[in-house]
């Protein structure tokens, strides 16, 4: 089987401050966990590749600090985009509602030609905490959101137990791949 192009694939991850997205993708990149929280910067990306059928993909995951306000990133953030990742925490009910909010700015920010079809991905994050005792967004809540944003595929996981990361940014990487 020959391969055929390499394809470069830009993801953003964007969600509250504290959600996990900077240990999500230090999980995914270097299986590696942080207990402490240190405050992300500004913006910036890793890259992994990948290969989904023969195509030999690169995915370049752009990180955020949640605080930042949206028009701070500027548009190049934003240009080429493939696919949007949010991530919320299942235990904090504020990083669940503030979803929408992140999703019309994405769009908006974003400028896509054609947003109804816009690829986007939901992670809930950090379902190890206290065994699921103190989640306070159920999984047919968050299913409920992405069914009504147009059936945005949803996956639970965890940045310190390495749960469901390589699963959900396979699927990052077809989606993206799909709206290339
Ligand atoms: P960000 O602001 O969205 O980038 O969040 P961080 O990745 O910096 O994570 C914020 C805090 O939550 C850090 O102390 C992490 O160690 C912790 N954290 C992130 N993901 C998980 C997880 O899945 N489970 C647990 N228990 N803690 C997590
Ligand atoms: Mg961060």
């Amino acid at each position: 089987m020959s391969l055929r192009r390499r394809i470069l694939l830009k993801v953003i991850v964007l969600g509250d401050s504290g959600v996990g997205k900077t240990s999500l993708m230090t999980q995914y990149i270097h299986k590696k966990f942080n207990q402490q929280y240190k405050a992300t910067i500004g913006a910036d990306f890793v890259t992994k590749e990948l290969q989904i059928d023969d195509r030999l993909v690169t995915l370049q995951i752009w990180d955020t600090a949640g605080q930042e306000r949206f028009q701070s990133l500027g548009v190049s953030f934003y240009r080429g985009a493939d696919c949007c990742v949010l991530v919320y925490d299942v235990n904090v009910l504020r990083s669940f509602d503030t979803l929408d909010t992140w999703h019309e700015e994405f769009l908006k920010q974003a400028n896509s030609p054609n947003p109804r079809k816009f690829p986007f991905i939901l992670l809930g994050n950090k379902i190890d905490i206290d065994g699921g005792n103190s989640r306070v967004v159920s999984e047919k809540k968050a299913m409920d959101w992405c069914a009504s944003k147009g059936n945005i595929p949803y996956f639970e996981t965890s940045a310190k137990e390495d749960y469901n990361i390589d699963a959900a940014f396979l699927c990052i990487a077809k989606t993206a791949l799909a709206n290339e």
